[in-house]
């Protein structure tokens, strides 16, 4: 509990314990490499997340805690081709390695970095966790609403429960990862959401981040076998240019051609109350572009209703409709043990436990 004298960052700190994803360096300073930011840290001082901080010569790391806890459609997640109309206990933690100006979730993304962010962490322990995912029916527990690479020791240790009791995991990422990072998840987690936010580098830096990392995470996650989906959040004067959507999936094919692309639609949020939302007709061209390019699932998200065929799964071979949506519901599924019912053609995805 916060007492009066006591600050968010005075409990954040003591609900920690000693990482792993760090190697010590001279005169006490710490190299992370949760992230693809590699902070050098020196003693008494904090990562660009403000959450892992050098003590002593050593790196500490959020434990013990959620900062957001709910159980989800996998749909919202959004992961299209992993268990459709299954359920996500989704736990969400404190604090970002990036600064999106049009975080949905920034309230605890933005937590230590911006003063009106912050909520005070709930304690949980990973047994809790993975019992309150069975009484609400979950199939996968995901690591989601802020950045999880940056709590990836806590991740591993909620997951290693998860994967015993037979549930997917799931990471939701701006995809700053490291190579080191990846191995460290890799027994224990499934499923890899990347964002690929712009193709312009100094739209990224902007955000905190560099363009070339995020597209080496996509390869590097479709490389060690994780199932990967790649979103775009689909920004009107930011980057909805033909140019710039056609060049994002041409390079989500150049990965593989069956990665799941979501183009999906922007509202106004936190510092960018400068525009309106994307309009459905942005949306489907995006869509149309992503087909144009080769990709063989595409689809257009936040706009339940209004986008035509793209909220829905169809077979690449025979153009079947094998799972039909509505926003994040299922309304009809074909697949039969993930094939194309017509013309038997292997749909990627996990369909099953
Ligand atoms: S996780 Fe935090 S401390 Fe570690 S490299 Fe990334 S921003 Fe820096």
């Amino acid at each position: 509990m916060v007492t009066p004298a006591q600050t968010l960052a005075d409990l954040l700190d003591s609900m920690t314990r000693e990482g792993e994803l760090y190697e010590t360096l001279p005169d006490g300073k710490v190299r992370c490499f949760a992230c693809a930011h590699r902070c050098v840290i020196f003693p008494g001082k904090r990562g660009i997340c403000q959450v892992r901080f050098n003590r002593g010569g050593r790196l500490y790391v959020p434990w013990g805690y959620v900062g957001a806890l709910q159980c989800d459609p996998i749909e919202k997640k959004p992961f299209y081709h992993v268990l459709p109309g299954g359920r996500a206990m989704t736990f969400g933690m404190l604090g970002c390695d990036f600064r999106c100006i049009f975080c949905q979730n920034w309230i605890i993304s933005q937590t230590l970095i911006d003063d009106q962010a912050g909520v005070r962490p709930m304690p949980l322990s990973p047994d809790k966790l993975i019992e309150l995912a069975r009484q609400y029916d979950a199939q996968m527990v995901a690591s989601s609403y802020n950045e999880p690479l940056i709590t990836s020791e806590w991740a591993v240790e909620i997951f290693k429960r998860a994967k015993r009791e037979g549930f997917v995991t799931a990471y939701i990422s701006n995809g700053n990862a490291t190579p080191e990072v990846l191995d460290y998840l890799h027994p224990h987690l499934d499923c890899y959401k990347v964002d690929l936010k712009t193709m312009q580098d100094k739209n990224y830096r902007r955000l905190g981040g560099v363009l070339a990392n995020v597209l080496k995470t996509i390869e590097m996650v479709h490389e060690r076998g994780f199932w990967v989906e790649v979103v775009t959040l689909v920004i009107p004067g930011f980057n909805d240019s033909e140019g710039e959507l056609r060049e994002a999936a041409r390079f989500i094919k150049s990965v593989s051609p069956d990665i799941p692309w979501h183009v999906t639609a922007f509202h106004p949020d936190y510092k960018m109350t400068d525009r309106g939302g994307t309009p459905p007709e942005t949306l489907i061209r995006a869509a149309e572009i992503g087909y144009e390019e080769g990709l063989h699932f595409v689809y257009a998200g936040n706009l339940p209703g209004l986008v035509g065929r793209f909220e829905n799964t169809y077979c690449p071979g025979c153009d079947a409709l094998l799972i039909e949506r509505y926003g994040f519901y299922i309304r009809q599924n074909r697949l039969q043990d993930g094939t194309c019912p017509d013309c038997g053609r292997a749909i990627p995805g996990i369909w099953r436990r």
